[in-house]
C-alpha cells in the first residue's frame, strides 16, 4: 500500500512497522480503567494493517466489536538507530510529516488477552486495522507539538485532543522506542488516543478532523 501526500501523490517511503503508544492520554487510561503509565507503552502493528482512509471502509466486523481510537501518525523519512543520541533537532529532521490514523481495536478480545496476560495482536493488528489519512509535509506545520484533531460519528462528536496534552511527548516515545529497536525511514509512529473510545457498527460516517489540515468522510462497510 502506498502512503500519500495531502496533495494525493504517492510517497515513495516503505513502511516496516508501526509503533503504538497505548495510554498516553490520562483521560483514556481512566476511562478503561488502566493504570497510567510510567514510561511509554509500545506495541507494533504490522504493514498488513494498513489501508487509507477513503470514501468507503470495509472493516473485518465478523472478528467481533470494533473500537475507534483516533490518533496522529508522525511518519519517519530517515532512520533513527537503537541507541542513536535523540535530540528535538535529531527527530524533526527524520520526520516526513504527519496524517490522522485510527487505531483500531477489538475491545473484547483485547480484554480478555490482558486477563490472561497474553500478547495483543490478534485484537490490534488485524487486518485494515489501521486506516491511515494523507500527510501533512512537517513545512506546513508550525508547531509538530500542539496539533489539534477530532473524530465525529454520525454527526456526533466523539473523540478530541490536541498532541500537547499527551501524557509522553513525541521526544519521550523516540527516546523509548530506540532504546529498544531502529525506526527505519518509513516507519509510523501512531502517538495514543484521547478519551471517548467506542464501538463502530456497518453504515457509520465518519468524519475526521485535522485542524485546517483536511477533513476526511468515511463511510463505514
Ligand atoms: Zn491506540
Amino acid at each position: 500500500m502506498k502512503l500519500l501526500t495531502e496533495n494525493h501523490f504517492p510517497i515513495e517511503l516503505a513502511c516496516s512497522k508501526i509503533i503504538c503508544i497505548g495510554r498516553n492520554y490520562i483521560e483514556h487510561a481512566h476511562e478503561l480503567s488502566n493504570p497510567i503509565p510510567k514510561s511509554p507503552l509500545l506495541f507494533l502493528k504490522p504493514t498488513s494493517s494498513l489501508i487509507n482512509i477513503d470514501k468507503e471502509i470495509a472493516l473485518p466486523f465478523h472478528l467481533g466489536e470494533i473500537h475507534h481510537e483516533i490518533e496522529l501518525a508522525f511518519l519517519f523519512k530517515e532512520s533513527i538507530a537503537m541507541g542513536e543520541e535523540i535530540t528535538k533537532e535529531v527527530i524533526h529532521q527524520s520526520i516526513y510529516g504527519v496524517a490522522l490514523a485510527l487505531d483500531l481495536t477489538l475491545r473484547k478480545k483485547q480484554q480478555e488477552l490482558k486477563e490472561k496476560g497474553s500478547p495483543w495482536e490478534k485484537a490490534k493488528a488485524f487486518d485494515r486495522s489501521c486506516p491511515i489519512g494523507p500527510f501533512v509535509c512537517k513545512s506546513k506545520i508550525k508547531d509538530l507539538n500542539d496539533l489539534n484533531f477530532s473524530l465525529k460519528i454520525n454527526g456526533h462528536l466523539k473523540q478530541q485532543g490536541n498532541i500537547k496534552e499527551t501524557i509522553f511527548n513525541l521526544t519521550d516515545i523516540v527516546k523509548e522506542i530506540t532504546t529498544y529497536m531502529t525506526i527505519n525511514a518509513g516507519d509510523i509512529i501512531l502517538t495514543g488516543t484521547p478519551s471517548g473510545v467506542g464501538p463502530l457498527a456497518k453504515d457509520d460516517k465518519l468524519t475526521l478532523n485535522f485542524e485546517s489540515f483536511y477533513e476526511l468522510n468515511s463511510m463505514l462497510k
